[in-house]
């Protein structure tokens, strides 16, 4: 997060001071809060646009432009219309990992049938232990995530000594996602500086959001990047931002108003999201 440093006048510090004091709320947090009010920037907001269940049914339709997208947010993950590879959001870009992991920069026109996005302003910052597996590595956010029941944007870099990945190829109209990760690319990255671009659900979100933690990786270079699976990495820094402003965006596309979407996203999701 970048750090600015302005003259304030005594009497405007100890105001500020006094309100933090009064709301029991941190001097930083609150000058952000403050900010974001003034400058109407919306914090700890995610917008989600379609939903889990209509991609497991195989709506893949472009829903949005990649540039409508980075109008509500600069950090998320997300898929391409007609599942063309998979979608990373960071620093304000939109990021295409396709077959073999090989990453473009998303033009402004690309579209989209599901992404989530936020503008990304963490509450918390720390570093991690060490992390081994994708269960480590929940493991290892865990103790920066503050509740079981918000959505939280999760941003880790460093080294990675490994990442799993995949990366989804295009398919046709329809297909539904289980289909779809027959013919998914999955390769490895070793030894590579970079960014996991991370959104955790809440339980009962698992009927239209990816329930748990949803990690893309980006590396530094921006040329690897992917759906990740499996990862490997030594003590990285974390920054966690909490989400309580949940924007479902539901799309109007004769394929989403048509599709059957009483289905086991869940379980669906646990076949195709976790499993290599
Ligand atoms: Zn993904």
């Amino acid at each position: 997060m970048p750090r600015i440093e302005i003259d304030l006048p005594l009497s405007l510090q100890s105001a500020l001071e006094a309100e933090a004091a009064r709301a029991g709320r941190d001097v930083n947090e609150l000058v952000r809060s403050i900010l974001a009010e003034h400058l109407d920037t919306k914090l700890h907001t995610v917008f989600q646009i379609s939903t889990s269940g209509a991609l497991v049914a195989g709506v893949s339709d472009r829903e949005v432009s990649v540039g409508t997208l980075l109008e509500h947010g600069d950090f998320g993950l997300g898929t391409f219309a007609g599942l063309d590879g998979e979608m990373i959001v960071l620093d304000g870009a939109a990021y295409q990992a396709r077959e073999g992991g090989a990453v473009t920069q998303a033009p402004p026109e690309a579209g989209s049938p599901f992404a989530v996005v936020t503008k990304f302003a963490p509450d918390t910052t720390g570093e991690t232990d060490a992390i081994s597996g994708f269960a480590g590595l929940g493991a290892a956010c865990d103790c920066f995530r503050s509740s079981d029941n918000i959505f939280h944007a999760v941003r880790l870099s460093g080294r990675f000594r490994k990442v799993a990945a995949r990366a989804v190829c295009p398919q046709k109209p329809g297909t539904p996602l289980v289909d779809a990760a027959r013919t998914q690319s999955e390769f490895t990255f070793e030894d590579v500086e970079g960014t996991l671009v991370g959104i955790w659900s809440p339980a009962f979100s698992a009927e239209f959001s990816v329930e748990g933690y949803h990690f893309h990786f980006l590396s530094d270079d921006r040329t690897k990047g992917g759906h990740v699976l499996e990862v490997e990495a030594g003590p990285l820094q974390i920054a966690v931002e909490t989400l309580n402003d949940f924007h479902l965006i539901l799309p109007e596309t004769e394929s989403f108003l048509k599709a059957n979407l009483d289905q086991d996203v869940a379980g669906a999701l646990n076949t195709v999201e976790r499993s290599h």
